[in-house]
């Protein structure tokens, strides 16, 4: 795949190369299944295969940064100072967006937001945030309880494929006594309650 230069200034293999020297080889390979993945339902729910292609390569693009690079890039960008308080699993998508736009260059909000949302999920998600919330969810190399279940929901119906999501997630959380984000119980109120 070549891209035009829509939104990133370089071929998919450039890409690939810079993602090849933030991941290793098992993230490398997760991020190359959730473009796939994306891809494989990008026209099912009209999403532009490029901006699919994209987003889906870099949403894990600094899932391996230091906390210090999190943290730094909190106070640079002026973010939620909140967010000093929660770690990784969080920062990755929220604080990542920020690091992707200016390391890689890539300035579409579509993308941005889309990597921003990509854990968390969002009150509001375009199509391609829905999208890659979901491929890293079912991505093929994904075995847990449901996951076969997401990926039924997937082939007709995105909404509730990401209301399975976010509940099962928000499910996962509590039983195991984690801290659950705040953005995290939007989600869930926005997409879950009177699914059925
Ligand atoms: P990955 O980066 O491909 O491994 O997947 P994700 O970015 O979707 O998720 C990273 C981790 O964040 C997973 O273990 C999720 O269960 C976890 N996670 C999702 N929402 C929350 C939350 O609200 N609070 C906490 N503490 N963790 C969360
Ligand atoms: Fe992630
Ligand atoms: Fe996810
Ligand atoms: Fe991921």
């Amino acid at each position: 795949v070549v891209y035009s230069t829509r939104y990133f200034d370089g071929s998919r293999e450039d890409l690939l190369t810079k993602l090849r020297q933030q991941l290793n080889d098992s993230r490398f390979e997760h991020v190359k299944r959730v473009e796939q993945t994306a891809l494989q339902y990008a026209d099912r729910y009209g999403v532009d295969r490029e901006r699919a292609s994209i987003a889906g390569l870099v949403h894990d693009y600094a899932k391996q940064r230091p906390d210090a690079d999190f943290l730094k890039a909190i106070s640079d960008y002026k973010l939620d100072p909140d967010l000093k308080n929660w770690g990784n699993a969080i920062w990755h998508g929220v604080v990542g967006a920020e690091l992707i736009a200016t390391e890689l260059g890539i300035t579409d909000q579509l993308i941005l937001d889309a990597v921003r949302f990509h854990t968390t999920g969002n009150r509001y998600m375009t199509p391609l945030a829905q999208l890659i919330y979901m491929a890293d969810y079912i991505e093929p190399a994904r075995d847990f309880d449901g996951v076969q279940q997401a990926r039924t929901l997937m082939t007709n119906n995105l909404h509730a494929a990401v209301a399975f999501q976010t509940k099962h997630t928000l499910a996962y959380l509590i039983a195991d006594n984690k801290p659950v984000y705040p953005k995290t119980i939007d989600t869930y109120n926005a997409w879950v309650p009177g699914q059925d």
